[in-house]
């Protein structure tokens, strides 16, 4: 026989393993809790869309879109030409596909799609899942990674509309113990002024322009905004002479960023300003927004977010106002775990430790009652000696271990043993269900 070759998981991708995937699922139901509680609603979206939705939304000049998605062409499938018929009727013809690097422009997708403008109040929703970019991987950077995100889509610019977005991400952040942040906030103002001030920047960057690097060179033209981004150490005093924004806004510009300031004061959210944080896209509108994390090295960026007022109208919708964020689950979660803020989670609570025909049978109706209860539960599916079995339980790190053997079915009572403590005692059934009910209440 022929060697096979053993498969491994994509560079860039990976897999969340258990224990891990509790904490994934805790962190995830976190942002459900506290979204809810927001009365934001979970929106569930296609993985992958046309690919336009994402050039026109996302730009044609960004990296994310110009470098880094994964795009498929469905008249060029080598794997299936017996399908190309179905593709046809299914898929727009001469369409290419791509896999989401992010999930904003897929809401606005199904906002519009959905006629949603014509439901009452501003649309708030949700969403959690994987997104795909073709970057360089490395620590709290991957080709699949996941975001949690949440937009309010309507006709109102509020500004209280933009501090509650803020206020629920950072009571999420801090349910889940990610405390040690930074939530950096500005104003990047409208069409209104920011035409002249992207010019008035140009105008700048001309000057210095044989003291930046090529990419900065280049962005001088094509998208000044994006200088600001530079993290290049070399080009930092330069930067920080530049104009600034802030000091271009229009008055109703200038008016929502300071409303938005007082908003997050009331709410007692801590911020600080940072002048150099642009959205380098036309259709970004006055805030924006960044959450920074400990513990990350330089990927450290753990949300960001903005407002969006041009982009419904920009993929052919109605004139709509809107605002976003999206979570990196990923990086979230390693900054949890390395800062030691990461909860014990469920784990196995029982483990039936059963010797003979008689105790197996009670072993299986009890098991069924335990986890009804909500316990979680191992019945080994075959026989043990009692001393291999609690030997098993401990190692599987049960809290408890339920012994069965024939006296006990006979007695109808049931030695339940704490693995902490080596506690010993017995209980009837009902006894038995009673007390660990109360103690998963207690522990849970
Ligand atoms: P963005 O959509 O680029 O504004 O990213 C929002 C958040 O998603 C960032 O702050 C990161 O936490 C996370 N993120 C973006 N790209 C990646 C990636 N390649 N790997 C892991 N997390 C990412």
């Amino acid at each position: 026989m022929t060697e096979r070759k053993q498969f491994r998981a994509i560079k860039g991708t990976r897999d969340i393993l258990p224990p891990d995937s509790s904490l994934w699922n805790w962190f995830e139901q976190g942002a459900r809790d506290v979204f809810e509680s927001y009365n934001y609603r979970e929106i569930r979206l296609p993985i992958f869309e046309e690919t336009e939705l994402f050039s026109r939304s996302v730009g044609l000049e960004t990296e994310v879109v110009s470098k880094e998605m994964y795009t498929f062409n469905p008249d060029e499938n080598p794997f299936t030409p017996q399908y190309g018929k179905l593709e046809h009727e299914l898929f727009v013809a001469g369409a290419t596909y791509s896999l989401r690097p992010e999930a904003t422009a897929s809401v606005c997708r199904a906002y519009i799609e959905h006629g949603m403008h014509t439901l009452p109040g501003n649309v708030k929703l949700y969403y959690m899942g994987p997104m795909f970019r073709r970057e360089r991987p490395q620590k709290g950077r991957y080709r699949q990674f996941y975001q949690i995100g949440a937009e309010v889509l309507g006709q109102s610019d509020a500004p209280a509309i933009d501090a509650e977005l803020i206020e629920m991400l950072m009571v999420f952040f801090a349910r889940v113990g990610l405390t040690k942040t930074t939530l950096y906030v500005n104003s990047i103002g409208d069409k209104n002024c920011r035409p002249a001030y992207v010019e008035r920047l140009r105008e700048e960057l001309r000057k210095v322009k044989d003291q930046l690097r090529d990419d900065s060179q280049r962005r001088i033209e094509t998208n000044p905004l994006r200088v600001l981004d530079s993290k290049l150490p070399e080009e930092q005093p330069i930067i920080e002479k530049l104009p600034r924004i802030a000091e271009h806004l229009c008055d109703a510009c200038r008016e929502h960023f300071a409303k938005l300031k007082d908003e997050l004061k009331l709410r007692r959210i801590g911020y600080e300003e940072n002048w150099r944080l642009v959205r380098g896209l036309d259709y970004y509108t006055r805030t924006t927004f960044e959450v920074i994390a400990e513990g990350l090295g330089s990927q450290n960026a753990v949300c960001g977010g903005g407002r969006y007022d041009g982009l419904v109208k920009l993929l052919s919708g109605p004139p709509t106002k809107g605002i976003g964020f999206a979570i990196g689950s990923d990086r979230s979660i390693l900054s949890i775990q390395e800062g030691g803020a990461a909860p014990k989670l469920g784990g196995l609570s029982v483990f039936i430790a059963w010797m003979g025909e008689a105790a197996y049978l009670g072993g299986v109706g009890i098991a069924r009652k335990l986890r009804a209860a909500g316990l979680s539960v191992e019945l080994p599916p075959e026989e043990m000696k009692f001393k291999k079995a609690l030997g098993l339980a401990d190692k599987l790190g049960a809290r408890y271990a339920l012994i069965l053997g024939e006296d006990e079915i006979t007695a109808g009572k049931f030695t339940l043993k704490n693995m902490a403590d080596g506690a010993q005692r017995k209980y009837s059934e009902g006894q038995l269900l009673e007390y660990l009910e109360s103690e998963r209440r207690g522990s849970g």
